[in-house]
């Protein structure tokens, strides 16, 4: 708490420093340099699980590597904004491209969680920090009771690929609420390598009854 407090009044001090470089040249999350790095991606669904598109909007390299890997492990969690503003960009894109009307009234957003123990020691869940501020960009409700992590996994990345599913398989529960029996479920997450957890989701979520899934992460 007093660290958090000290952090916060330092920043109001000391100019903003980016995420990913750590300089304080713009005062800016993310500078200028990083944010030209980064490699977009087309506004096509890269991966389908289960029938569901899976729309990413970078390539996991360099600049966007280094703020989720920042933001995850490194405690900046003021990546989220940049995170956020970074993925509603290209949110608006695949909708415009894809003619999909994604809105308030039709769509709820809703995030691949952390476990708790994990939210406990991070001190933060970096994929709901996304999605708060998606919320507010997009304009689109944020429902965080719809999935629950609740076996605490060993993280993806040091899972070898052929492992990742087995891995993930049965970490989540998923609850229905019947006012959103007809809208879509957007599904965020910060990363996909193989897939694995977000074919997971998405399973407990067709379990659950929810037709309608659209997956976006950061990366992948
Ligand atoms: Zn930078």
């Amino acid at each position: 708490m007093l660290k958090d407090f000290f952090e916060q009044f330092a920043d109001l001090i000391y100019k903003q420093k980016c995420v990913v470089c750590g300089c304080s040249k713009t005062n800016q999350i993310l500078c200028k340099n990083c944010l030209k790095s980064v490699q977009k991606l087309s506004p096509f669904a890269q991966r389908k699980v289960q029938g569901v598109n899976i729309f990413c909007a970078f390539r996991y390299e360099d600049t966007i590597k280094n703020l989720i890997r920042n933001f995850k492990f490194n405690k900046r969690k003021s990546a989220a904004k940049p995170a956020a503003s970074l993925l509603f960009e290209y949110f608006k894109q695949v909708c415009k491209e894809n003619d999909l009307n994604l809105n308030p009234k039709n769509s709820i957003l809703v995030c691949i969680p952390s476990h708790p123990f994990r939210i406990f020691q991070r001190g933060y869940c970096h994929t709901e920090l996304i999605l708060k501020e998606f919320s507010y960009l997009t304009g689109i409700k944020a429902d965080f009771n719809v999935i629950k992590k609740t076996k605490n996994t060993t993280p993806q990345y040091k899972i070898r690929a052929d492992k990742k599913a087995q891995n993930v398989r049965g970490a989540f529960k998923v609850r229905l609420n019947k006012k959103y029996k007809n809208k879509t479920i957007i599904l965020i997450d910060d990363l996909t390598t193989t897939g694995a957890t977000l074919n997971e989701a998405v399973c407990e979520l067709k379990k659950a009854s929810y037709d309608n899934i659209i997956c976006f992460t950061l990366a992948c």
